[in-house]
């Protein structure tokens, strides 16, 4: 999966975690925030839950207000992108980023795993494309960046640390690892609506999907114990990913989840 998927200029170089580049952003430059405008940016459930807080909305609100979904090409799931608005940051080059002003980003230190990432993109293989299941990274050069043209050195692995993307990574891991099979499945290898909407709700609508956990049938129906009843409870990350795991074993029968009846598999 790219994570970059839409955004222009994508450089065909191979790059692993020792690869080296030149490359350095700060307020000095001339094209200071140029690039929170007229782009394509994919958020993961993990940049959902961070920006909803950091602007102190519901995820429902969140979604309504700074999102639009889209489906993803070659997968046929449904993904949220952030909504470019029309506002004072917003000029000849197009819409902009709600979260943009002059100075800056107002949300930099919740900012979505896109915005860290750039001006890297990675690719995620399926495991028959690349059995080692391996990552790899590639250049996202935009003609107006010229972030390129500073002489501050990294490696790949150096960047990744310095943008916090190790532990984006983590956390989103389970998520990308089922966006990933999705892709790998046939086309004729369709999902429900049904388990559509449940992917969508676990990963964009966590107030939603709390709610079905803790309000509907649904701890009559599983074997939940108390320690991860109460960790998710609390912890919107560990529902998340208790949500994936969930899915994952509807989907795959991996996992241990258990069913308090013999009606084991139904959902
Ligand atoms: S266009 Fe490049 S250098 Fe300019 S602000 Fe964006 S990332 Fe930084
Ligand atoms: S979230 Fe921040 S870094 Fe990302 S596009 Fe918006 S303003 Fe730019």
């Amino acid at each position: 999966m790219d994570k970059l998927e839409g955004m222009a200029n994508v450089e065909p170089v191979r790059l692993g975690p020792e690869s080296k580049f030149k490359f350095n952003c700060h307020p000095g430059v001339k094209c200071f925030t140029r690039c929170c405008k007229d782009i394509n940016i994919i958020l993961t459930p993990c940049d959902i839950i961070r920006l909803k807080n950091r602007v102190g909305l519901s995820s429902e609100e969140f979604l309504a207000l700074y999102t639009e979904a889209q489906i993803l090409e070659k997968t046929d799931l449904p993904v949220v992108m952030l909504k470019l608005l029309d506002t004072e940051e917003s000029d000849s080059e197009g819409k902009a980023c709600p979260f943009v002003r002059q100075n800056g980003c107002l949300v930099y230190e919740d900012r979505p795993t896109t915005c860290r990432y750039y001006p890297l993109g990675v690719a995620s293989l399926s495991h028959k494309e690349d059995p080692a299941g391996e990552e790899f990274y590639f250049f996202v050069h935009e003609p107006h960046c010229l972030g390129f043209e500073e002489d501050k050195g990294w490696t790949i692995s150096q960047w990744r640390q310095d943008q916090g993307l190790d532990i984006h990574d983590k956390l989103n891991a389970e998520w990308t690892d089922l966006v990933v099979r999705k892709r790998s499945f046939p086309p004729n290898v369709k999902w429900t609506e049904q388990t559509k909407k449940m992917f969508f709700l676990i990963s964009y609508n966590i107030d939603k999907f709390r709610e079905f956990v803790f309000e509907s049938s649904f701890l009559q129906r599983y074997k939940i114990d108390d320690a991860t009843l109460e960790k998710i409870k609390n912890d919107e990350i560990a529902l998340l990913q208790f949500g994936l795991r969930w899915l994952k074993w509807l989907l795959f029968k991996e996992g241990d989840f258990k069913m308090k009846t013999e009606t084991a598999g139904q959902s």
